[in-house]
């Protein structure tokens, strides 16, 4: 295991933040607003995100950077600004820690389809090669590439990701399916276990799609299927649209109440995705506590 993981999960399971996207918007962030290009205009509030979770007892925080990838970016009018987002994004993290929690960063899809031919497996191993290197070159501890519903997308990634000699953790979206246990793609937690673990992943994750309650069969299957410290961030249950704007439901406490039986399912990292907020990362707390 790298040195760090180690470091970080000998004490026991290791609590990370919550949602950003979600956090962003009650700051102001529009409808429809790229959040990744907040770094450079609205840095004070994208760092009061991070420093709200590092108050609520996040071990380790992500960056704004979940988008800033050349093909995404691309579609927000922003990928000559690639270098500047991602390094801000490290920034106002480690700025917002200050030294109290470590910093991984966001990379998420790129948003196109391998399977329709919208984007060649060349193009998309560029763009994460790209965004990896800056984001290293930023001083980031490890890489998180997050919310992958295609597999092959997330090897990609993760191969890029490797080249900076950084630890990376590759977490999937299981949404889909009758039973909510499969990508978007089909994919099982078998699969991907394997899959991602064969390919190098330090820690193998699955985050978004659905609330908690599902995250404990999923986690269970992943477990049993590799040995790698696995990542766990639930969304705060299904979305409701108002005003057209997701608004997620679950309480902080009804949250934290599955987590030990999340880490009894062998989750070695526990946070949120969408929806969830500090005052998530702070009941996880007190139920480890
Ligand atoms: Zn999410």
């Amino acid at each position: 295991m790298h040195p760090l993981l180690e470091k970080l999960l000998s004490p026991g399971p290791v609590i990370t933040d919550g949602a950003w996207g979600t956090e962003l918007q009650a700051r102001g962030l529009g409808l429809g607003e790229f959040p990744d290009a907040w770094n450079l205009t609205q840095a004070d509030r994208v760092a009061e995100v991070g420093q709200a979770y590092v108050q609520a007892g996040s071990q380790i925080i992500l960056t704004n950077t979940f988008g800033a990838n050349r093909i995404r970016l691309g579609d927000h009018s922003a990928a000559d600004r690639l270098a500047e987002i991602n390094t801000r994004g490290v920034e106002i993290s480690r700025q917002a820690a200050q030294g109290h929690a470590h910093v991984f960063a966001s990379m998420g899809p790129t948003g196109k389809l391998l399977m329709t031919g919208e984007v060649t497996a060349d193009q998309l191993r560029a763009a994460f090669s790209e965004q990896a290197q800056a984001l290293a070159q930023a001083g980031v501890e490890a890489l998180v590439v997050e919310t992958m519903s295609d597999l092959e997308e997330a090897k990609l990634a993760l191969s890029a990701a490797h080249e900076t000699g950084l630890p990376v953790i590759v977490s999937m979206v299981f949404d889909s399916g009758k039973n909510k246990d499969r990508t978007m793609m089909g994919t099982t937690p078998e699969q991907a276990a394997q899959a991602l673990a064969e390919a190098g992943a330090d820690v193998i994750g699955a985050n978004c799609g659905q609330g908690i309650a599902g995250f404990i069969g999923i986690c269970q299957r992943l477990r049993a299927a590799t040995d790698r410290p696995l990542w766990i961030k639930p969304n705060a249950g299904l979305p409701t649209m108002v005003e057209g704007r997701a608004q997620y439901n679950t309480r902080p406490e009804e949250f934290a109440a599955y987590v030990p039986e999340l880490i009894k399912s062998g989750a070695s990292f526990i946070g949120g995705c969408c929806g969830t907020r500090p005052d998530f990362i702070a009941a996880i707390r007190r139920v480890l506590a």
